[in-house]
């Protein structure tokens, strides 16, 4: 069984759209923008032998803003240009009433059974409230990477953390 490092993508591996104080998916390859100390980040995490999985809830898509195949260009270029296992996306709302859709623990879990994954000695990072209940729900230990947005936050979380690298270096020590 591996160990997995779970990603959210937006404001975790790239930069969130910020408008009035809340975060929004990039609607473009032009905002689709790598934050940094990322790629340090996860050559520093696939280093020390976890797999590295993004889980990202994408719902312009079944909101009709922007088409799937669109989000999966952006994410082929984020595979192509970071050492990630893979991305998973939700592309449901909640009326799909889904299981993958965070904080649904349904992304992590079918990544699990794919890679043999301990989830209970893995690890997952997110800008959201929905990103850590995922990642509790799923049994995982937990970063929030707090953004200071205005709207409701996470609960039950291990580590508050400033960015991606600073929660690599707690997993790593
Ligand atoms: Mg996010
Ligand atoms: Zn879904």
């Amino acid at each position: 069984m591996r160990r997995a490092v779970f990603l959210d993508r937006d404001g975790v591996i790239n930069r969130s759209i910020r408008h009035e104080e809340k975060p929004y998916s990039p609607s473009s390859h032009e905002e689709l923008v790598i934050l940094p100390g990322v790629l340090e980040a996860l050559t520093d995490l696939a280093a020390g032998d976890y797999c590295l999985i993004v889980v990202t809830n994408q719902p312009d898509v079944a909101r009709g803003k922007i088409s799937q195949s669109l989000v999966d260009s952006m994410n082929d270029r984020l595979r192509f240009e970071l050492p990630l296992n893979a991305i998973y996306t939700c592309f449901h709302d909640d009326m799909d009433q889904c299981e993958c859709r965070k904080p649904c623990p349904g992304l992590l879990i079918k990544a699990a059974d794919k890679f043999e994954i301990d989830l209970t000695a893995s690890y997952m990072i997110g800008d959201r409230w929905r990103d850590i209940e995922a990642g509790r729900r799923a049994g995982c230990k937990t970063f929030f990477v707090d953004y200071g947005y205005a709207e409701k936050q996470p609960e039950n979380y291990d580590f508050c953390v400033g960015s991606l690298l600073e929660a690599a270096r707690i997993i790593l020590q």
